[in-house]
């Protein structure tokens, strides 16, 4: 529970990668940043939304509710040109039981249109809202490609078949902080924190 005093935020994620990503980019603000492990479990909000903003706030709007807390909520994915911005707002359930198996999947959908090195980019959409009112919202891209086969371990997610051309690696190969520094996330809550800072 929030300590008394201090003000505190929820981030509305049970995702362990994303969680990480945002804690990192937030730290240096005097706020307690609270996770959906932090409060009374809940049973999850479909995500119905057409767009990554409509369930950013769908999913803020629920938590917010359910918890009297400012809320962040947070929606992502990976947008593919060649498949027509497949996996897009079903990243995450896109079939596949793991992420290989998902990479193996979009791998076959790419090879049937006639190459793997498709356009891409990863998504970010955020809304802070309090008492029903959305207080800020932004969304933010990383652009680069799919590729060829998956390589690095890092960050999580579909970071190892997304090549990012200035670094030369796709965001599996690259180090948190390189990630941060480029990323959907990084600028969408790089834009959170400084709207935070302004209203103290
Ligand atoms: P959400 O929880 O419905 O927003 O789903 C987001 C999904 O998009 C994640 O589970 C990942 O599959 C994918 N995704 C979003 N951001 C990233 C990222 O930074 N790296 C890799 N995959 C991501």
């Amino acid at each position: 529970m929030p300590t008394a005093n201090r003000r505190a935020i929820l981030i509305a994620t049970t995702n362990a990668g994303k969680l990480r990503e945002i804690r990192e980019i937030l730290s240096d603000l005097p706020i307690e940043i609270l996770s959906l492990a932090d409060v009374a479990t809940l049973p999850e909000p479909e995500e119905t939304g057409r767009t990554f903003a409509e369930n950013a706030r769908l999913k803020a709007a629920y938590y917010a509710c359910a918890t009297a807390l400012p809320v962040v909520g947070e929606d992502s994915g990976l947008e593919i040109d060649a498949l027509d911005g497949a996996p897009g707002i079903e990243s995450a359930r896109f079939p596949g039981a793991t992420y290989p198996e998902k990479f193996n999947r979009l791998y076959a959908m790419l090879d049937a249109r006639g190459g793997r090195e498709s356009t891409a980019r990863f998504v970010c959409a955020l809304a802070l809202l309090q008492d029903g009112t959305v207080l800020f919202e932004t969304e933010a891209t990383v652009e680069g490609h799919i590729a060829p086969e998956p390589r690095g371990s890092g960050g999580f997610g579909y970071d190892p078949i997304f090549y990012y051309p200035a670094y030369g690696r796709t965001l599996g190969e690259a180090s948190a902080e390189e990630k941060a520094a480029v990323s959907h996330r990084g600028k969408a809550f790089r834009a959170l924190r400084h709207f935070l800072a302004a209203h103290p």
